[in-house]
């Protein structure tokens, strides 16, 4: 591990009097994927500690929400301070564990302390509502309530945001958490919630749940009646799975799911401005991001000139060590990720696609996988089916519009989409009528935590961010007096 600024911060990671003394001895490691190098042991929690975790929540969960808005709003500012402050030390933490290049983790920890700035502030405009009544004597009016302890699953792409993403609204609206971070990352979130303990959050507010086996930790979070709400990001399967285990408490549910994002380019785009916007929503994090371009349809009158233009930026992504200077594309997280690509790419090959850069592994210690672009896809292979998570673009060429937006919404997936166009009467009703619960129009970036980020159909139930993030946290409550 490389030196950090505060050595303490990485210590108090895995100190077990902090995690609440974990009855289990057992333990699990965390590997850098670039190196292989043991990062870490920490200890592998089960369902014992997260009962009391959840107990812990539980019983700090009326008195927190007893805080006034300003109370709470100012322990969030104060956690979102420390993060700023901690940003290095955080961001090493992060690409040691996870791969992305440096200066990307830099912006993934500023896009964490974001959340956190801007629930801190929402904290205190949980307004409710006065309604006209039917009749003289009556008051109608609706308040709105925390919805008590939360259980949150957060994935190993963007180990700090979603940990921010998922807790800061939690906290606003006066709910109490336990989070189990994934098992390949789960050591910066573990120095966030060093920070948090700094913050002053109250005991038993913010819980943490190391743990190797996703799937014994969620089935506690679940069946718990104290548990009220679940609030998970991850694959699809996951998300299925937690769906029906809810089923049986007709538990509250926010799900962040896999996507299939098209990009589209139509002829009337602007192609350089196109291929920026490609480079970054494909191969920002080595292409694993929910809403990373999963394929790219081009219209024919500009096929050839994106194809080239955007194959020779490709070429020039240096892959490596996400610690290395001038490094654009980090490791990916293990061999299976690595093994899909695979698959991917032998799949279009054999039914008539071409590879126009990239197409193999780098060899060495780490799980890279060079930059690709393929030409020559239809939308039937398994590469413009399935969510690749890699550094692969795959380039369908077509030639009707509205064909092409019939082709883009037929998947199951409707988290994000893209498009290139200029002329504004098709700007308009491509942007609507694309099934997807976010829509980037002349631009390959749209996260921030002003905007609600989620999706539609098979992608998700909920969004985050934004001042609707909030409302996820919180019960409404009609109240009705009489006799006035
Ligand atoms: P994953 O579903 O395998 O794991 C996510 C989390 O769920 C981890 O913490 C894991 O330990 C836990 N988990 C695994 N099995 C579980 C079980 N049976 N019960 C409870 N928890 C379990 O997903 P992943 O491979 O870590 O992440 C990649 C997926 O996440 C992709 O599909 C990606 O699109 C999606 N994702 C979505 C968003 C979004 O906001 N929509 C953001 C990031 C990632």
């Amino acid at each position: 591990m490389r030196r950090l600024a505060e050595p303490g911060l990485f210590e108090r990671i895995a100190d077990a009097a902090w995690l609440g003394r974990p009855a289990n001895r057992e333990t699990f490691e965390v590997f850098n994927p670039a190196t292989g190098e043991l990062l870490a042991e920490l200890p592998d929690m089960g369902v014992d500690e997260t009962r009391a975790a959840i107990e812990r929540a539980s019983e700090a969960q009326t008195e927190w929400a007893a805080q006034t808005a300003r109370e709470r709003s100012d322990t969030l500012w104060r956690w979102h301070q420390l993060i700023v402050r901690h940003t290095d030390d955080l961001a090493t933490i992060l690409t040691a564990e996870m791969g992305k290049p440096l200066a990307e983790a830099k912006s993934e920890v500023s896009h964490a302390a974001a959340y956190l700035q801007w629930y801190a502030e929402e904290a205190n405009r949980i307004y409710g509502e006065t309604i006209p009544a039917p009749s003289r004597d009556r008051r109608m009016l609706v308040i709105k309530q925390p919805i008590g302890v939360v259980g949150a699953i957060t994935p190993w792409n963007f180990p700090a945001s979603m940990v921010a993403r998922k807790i800061s609204p939690a906290l606003a609206a006066g709910c109490t958490v336990v989070l189990k971070p994934a098992e390949q990352t789960p050591l910066v979130a573990g120095a966030m919630f060093a920070l948090a303990e700094r913050a002053g959050f109250p005991p038993g507010v913010v819980n943490l749940i190391y743990a190797s086996d996703g799937d014994v930790v969620g089935r506690e979070l679940c069946s718990h009646p104290k548990v009220r709400k679940i609030s998970f990001t991850g694959s699809t399967e996951v998300g299925r799975l937690l769906m029906r285990q809810c089923s049986d408490q007709v538990k509250k549910l926010s799900l962040e799911l896999g996507g299939n994002a098209p990009f589209i380019v139509f002829d009337d785009a602007d192609v350089d401005a196109a291929v920026d916007g490609a480079i970054q929503a494909k191969f920002r994090n080595a292409g694993q991001t929910c809403v990373s371009a999963n394929r790219l349809y081009v219209q024919s009158g500009v096929h050839d000139e994106f194809a080239r233009k955007f194959t020779e930026r490709v070429e020039t992504l240096s892959v490596g060590d996400g610690f290395e200077a001038g490094v654009a594309i980090g490791p990916l997280i293990d061999t299976r990720a690595r093994a899909k690509i695979e698959a991917h790419v032998a799949d279009a090959v054999e039914k008539g696609g071409s590879i126009r850069c990239g197409g193999r592994r780098i060899d060495g210690v780490g799980t890279f996988y060079a930059p690709t672009v393929l030409t020559g896809i239809s939308h039937t292979m398994r590469v413009a089916q399935e969510e690749t998570f890699g550094p692969l673009a795959p380039i369908i060429r077509f030639d009707d519009a509205d064909q092409v937006v019939r082709e883009a919404n037929d998947t199951i997936y409707g988290l994000a989409a893209y498009f290139y166009a200029s002329n504004l009467s098709r700007v308009w009703r491509v942007a609507e009528a694309l099934e997807y619960g976010m829509v980037g129009i002349n631009t390959g970036r749209m996260s921030s935590e002003a905007a609600p980020f989620g999706g539609m159909k098979q992608s998700g139930i909920g969004r985050e961010g934004s001042r609707h993030g909030l409302e996820d946290y919180l019960e409404m409550k009609y109240l009705c007096m009489g006799g006035i």
